[in-house]
């Protein structure tokens, strides 16, 4: 059915379609995300099975029933399972496909995302092909060893070393583990022989390569001689004439580069194959009786649907990325005249990124434009006033772009003469309402104006609105603000409803930089995103792509701690196609403030004991006393956000 056209007499009739346009969702939804008849965004979490598209109206009404208050990350828990079995198919399709003779598995590094049962549902999908983990640190082996218990799948150990860690890695060789621990300085390999002894196992050693070839995108600097982790060609010479020394060649099992993160240019990755290849040949020739060669991670997830090697796209698919490596990794061995090494892929954004989102809360909005304030004319009126006035009087497809820059001018003399004590505050209020009634009809003549001038699109900007969000990107999303990565938002229903309102993000902390404004869009992110006016009813955002990094690198500023989550299984037999599976409560004010050292406890009879001294003194009842002690106590254990649940009122 289609949508009846809405009041706006900017375009035609407005379909379901237009929303998949408009944010771009067809783009870099990966097939997985729609709009619902009646304008609700829907998910489809699980293709290949029964249950169809799931509204995340629905999710969010499901929350409210078990008590969860929003901010709530929400997880998918099949799309991890759907994207190990991509991975893992795409390999095992080109390994066919080329009559590559080696086989293919992956790792999960831990560090893209450490939730327990995030890494849980990731080996257990990738259990027929032995999914295994990567570990950077002492904390996430520990983890791994509980996690990975396959004696087929790889656990690897990256990262620097101490020998606890070194240690611990040769234990899980006692469990009888596939534990390949990685160098990545020369000073690393005598410590592993001496933990290996210690222990009495034979241990699997990897060499991390320091190529060259520099990455692309944001994390270029992880490739190239500055790189901070890695082997030169010389120093993967020394630990071959170590390794023979101490007679532990056959312990040399895998070969490893990681050029980093979100590479955007495929051109890239080839680049760094081939150099990696090379290099992992004549390992082999010099006598190393290497097994694995490890891809490590890279494999970039597109943000904002644009194919482009934007940072926050990627220029080639899954297919190509793979195809590459094993086309590459054959060609090179082959004319080397070595075997075709089992392939590793340390892919973590890939695999986790589309299965987690926040559903958020808009709960106000700051209008930038303002236009209702008296501007007729009145006797005296200072020239000024009077200039912008004229400004707006003629505009028209003749005077357009010079009326901005006029316009800007007048504002900015109004102001500096504001300041010297020439114009009055109703004077300038005047000037600048003059000042937003001339942009908006610069934006009214965009159409009938033949060309546009770059410049003029700042007018969207200027003129956005902002949308007050119940949130924190410090927490929830903290790489839109620490590397400007984009993430894709979207409305989660009225995606039947033309959106009106150009509008940027804000978030609750008390930081100017805590807001979004960049969005998904094609070629190039944009500066603003199409809401809808708000009307009085709860409207609800999704910020989608973000099971990668953004979950579990978030920090408390402000002291907005950790959000609520929900896990979410797809099942025919329940209603709407889901039932979550496990709500975990984000932080208290308590936790958060215990973190920093604060004794909540203490807190609390700290309070009580300041009120009974004004009971005491007369200044309130004892009952009045013993409610407000409550009131701080129940705050103490409340969830650190907004409660828009309840209202400002508490009821
Ligand atoms: C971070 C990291 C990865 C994961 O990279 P993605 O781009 O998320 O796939 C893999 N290997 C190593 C060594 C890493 O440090």
């Amino acid at each position: 059915m289609i949508p009846p056209p809405d009041s706006n007499p900017a375009g035609g009739a407005w379909h379901s379609e237009d929303a998949l346009r408009t944010y771009h969702i067809d783009r870099w939804g990966g097939g997985l995300l729609g709009v619902s008849e009646s304008g609700e965004l829907t998910i489809t979490p699980a293709p290949d099975s029964g249950v169809g598209a799931i509204s995340m109206m629905e999710v969010i009404a499901e929350v409210a029933r078990e008590g969860i208050s929003l901010p709530v990350v929400v997880r998918f828990q099949d799309l991890l399972r759907r994207q190990v079995l991509k991975l893992c198919g795409a390999f095992a399709a080109a390994i066919e496909a080329e009559g590559y003779r080696g086989r293919f598995t992956g790792v999960f590094p831990i560090k893209v995302n450490q939730m327990r049962e995030v890494v849980e549902d990731i080996v257990e999908a990738g259990e027929g092909y032995h999914f295994g983990l990567e570990s950077g640190s002492k904390a996430e082996l520990l983890a791994a060893l509980v996690m990975n218990s396959d004696p087929e799948a790889l656990t690897i150990v990256n990262g620097y070393k101490d020998r606890s860690y070194l240690k611990l890695a040769m234990m899980g060789r006692k469990l009888g583990r596939k534990v390949v621990v990685v160098i990545e300085k020369f000073s690393e390999l005598g410590a592993v022989l001496d933990a290996a002894e210690e222990i009495g196992v034979r241990p699997l050693i990897g060499f991390r390569a320091k190529l060259a070839t520099r990455g692309s995108g944001k994390w270029a600097d992880s490739g190239g001689d500055k790189a901070k982790f890695g082997l030169t060609v010389a120093e993967i010479l020394k630990c071959a004439a170590l390794l023979r020394d101490r007679g532990a060649t056959d312990c040399a099992k895998l070969f490893h580069f990681h050029i980093g993160s979100q590479v955007t240019d495929i051109r890239t990755v080839k680049d760094a194959l081939t150099e990696g290849a090379r290099i992992f040949a004549g390992m082999v020739a010099e006598g190393m009786p290497l097994e694995y060669f490890d891809v490590g991670g890279g494999l970039g997830v597109d943000y904002i649907g644009a194919k482009s090697d934007n940072e926050s796209s990627i220029n080639y698919t899954l297919k190509d990325y793979v195809e590459d490596v094993i086309g590459i990794l054959k060609e090179v061995c082959d004319a080397g005249g070595v075997p075709h090494p089992n392939i590793v892929s340390e892919s973590g954004r890939m695999l986790t990124a589309c299965h987690s989102c926040v559903v958020l809360e808009v709960f106000d909005k700051r209008k930038t434009v303002q236009t209702d304030y008296p501007t007729t004319e009145v006797d005296g009126e200072h020239q000024l006033v009077k200039n912008m006035r004229a400004i707006l009087g003629r505009i028209g497809p003749g005077y357009y772009q010079e009326a901005y820059h006029d316009a800007l001018q007048t504002k900015a003399d109004a102001v500096q003469a504001f300041k010297l004590g020439v114009l009055s505050l109703d004077e300038r209020a005047r000037a600048e309402t003059l000042f937003w009634n001339v942009c908006l009809r610069l934006r009214e003549q965009e159409h009938d104006v033949e060309f546009v001038p770059e410049e003029m699109h700042e007018l969207e900007a200027a003129m956005s609105e902002q949308y007050f969000c119940n949130f924190s990107i410090f927490q929830s999303v903290p790489d839109t603000w620490a590397i400007g990565q984009v993430l894709p938002v979207v409305p989660l229903h009225r995606l039947d409803e033309r959106p009106t309102v150009l509008s940027t993000l804000a978030d609750i902390t008390c930081d100017s930089d805590g807001k979004i404004d960049k969005f998904a869009a094609v070629p190039q992110p944009a500066d603003v995103l199409p809401l809808h006016e708000l009307d009085g009813e709860r409207y609800f955002l999704g910020i989608f792509l973000t099971g990668a990094y953004q979950d579990v690198m978030g920090d408390l500023h402000n002291l907005f701690g950790q959000l609520n989550e929900v896990h979410i299984y797809t099942d025919e037999a329940e209603e709407g196609g889901f039932y979550i599976e496990e709500s975990l409560p984000g932080s208290s004010a308590g936790e958060v403030l215990s973190m920093m050292q604060y004794n909540p406890k203490a807190m609390a009879a700290d309070i009580k004991k300041r009120l009974a001294q004004l009971v005491r003194g007369g200044a309130m009842t004892p009952r009045q006393s013993v409610a407000l002690a409550d009131f701080y106590e129940d705050c103490l254990k409340s969830y650190t956000y907004l409660d828009l649940d309840r209202g400002a009122d508490g009821t």
